[in-house]
C-alpha cells in the first residue's frame, strides 16, 4: 500500500441509500454496483416473508420468522425497520457498524421509511438515492417479467408504487431508470462524487501539510 493509499483509508464509510417502487430496477442497480466496486459492500437486510424462487439465505436476505423479528427490534439490534406489504423488514445494526468504522461504503436496498430513519439517526454519513421507472407501464411489465409474484401480489405492488414514489422529494438524488447503462452511470458518478467529499476525505489536512512542507 502505498503512503497515499494508507492516509486515504484513514475515512469513514459513505452509506449509499437506494429506494424506488418495486420494478424500477433498483436490485439489479445494487448488484451492479457491488460487482464493479470491491470498496462497497451491501447490506443484507432481515425480512419475515417468505424466500422467492432463487433467493438465497444471507445473500438475498436472511429470512426469519415474526417471532424472532421481534426479538431483534426489542433488543435494539436493527438500525431501523419498517413494515412493507404484509411483512416486516429491518437492517441489522452490527454488520453496518463494522464496515462502517472500517471505512467501507455500504449499499442499503430499503424503502422511505428505512431511509428516513437512517436519516435521523446519521445523517452526516448517508447519501440517499431514488430510482424512477421511465413509466408505469414499464414498472409493471418488469415486475411481470420477474414473474415470481401472483397476479394478486403484482397488484399490491403497483397501489403502492404510487405511494413509494411519493417520496422521491426527499432524497438527495434522483435518477429516472429508462435505460440500465445509463442509470448506472449515473449512479456511478454519484458515489465518486460523495466520496470526494471534503468531509469524506479527513486524510486532507495531513496530506497537504506534508505537501507544502
Ligand atoms: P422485496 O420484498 O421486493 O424484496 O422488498 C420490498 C421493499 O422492501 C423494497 O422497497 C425494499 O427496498 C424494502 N426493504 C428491503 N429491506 C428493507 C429493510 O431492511 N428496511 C426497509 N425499511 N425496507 C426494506
Amino acid at each position: 500500500m502505498s503512503d497515499l493509499d494508507e492516509l486515504k483509508s484513514q475515512r469513514r464509510g459513505v452509506m449509499f441509500v437506494l429506494s424506488s417502487p418495486s420494478g424500477a430496477g433498483k436490485t439489479t442497480m445494487t448488484r451492479r454496483l457491488l460487482a464493479q466496486d470491491p470498496a462497497i459492500a451491501m447490506s443484507v437486510s432481515v425480512t419475515t416473508r417468505q424466500p422467492r424462487p432463487g433467493e438465497r439465505d444471507g445473500e438475498d436476505y436472511y429470512f426469519i420468522t415474526k417471532d424472532r423479528f421481534a426479538e431483534l427490534e426489542a433488543d435494539g439490534q436493527l438500525l431501523e425497520h419498517a413494515r412493507v406489504f404484509d411483512n416486516y423488514y429491518g437492517t441489522p445494526r452490527g454488520p453496518v457498524e463494522e464496515a462502517l468504522s472500517q471505512g467501507k461504503d455500504i449499499v442499503f436496498d430499503i424503502d422511505w421509511q428505512g431511509a428516513q430513519q437512517l436519516a435521523e439517526a446519521s445523517a452526516d454519513d448517508l447519501v440517499k438515492i431514488f430510482i424512477l421507472p421511465p413509466n408505469m407501464r414499464e414498472l409493471e411489465q418488469r415486475l411481470r417479467t420477474r414473474a415470481q409474484d401472483s397476479d394478486e401480489v403484482i397488484a399490491k405492488r403497483m397501489s403502492k408504487s404510487e405511494a413509494e414514489i411519493s417520496h422521491w422529494a426527499e432524497y438527495d438524488y434522483v435518477l429516472v431508470n429508462e435505460n440500465i447503462d445509463r442509470a448506472m452511470g449515473e449512479l456511478l458518478s454519484i458515489v465518486t462524487a460523495e466520496r470526494m467529499r471534503r468531509k469524506r476525505q479527513p486524510w486532507l489536512s495531513a496530506f497537504v501539510k506534508r505537501l507544502v512542507r
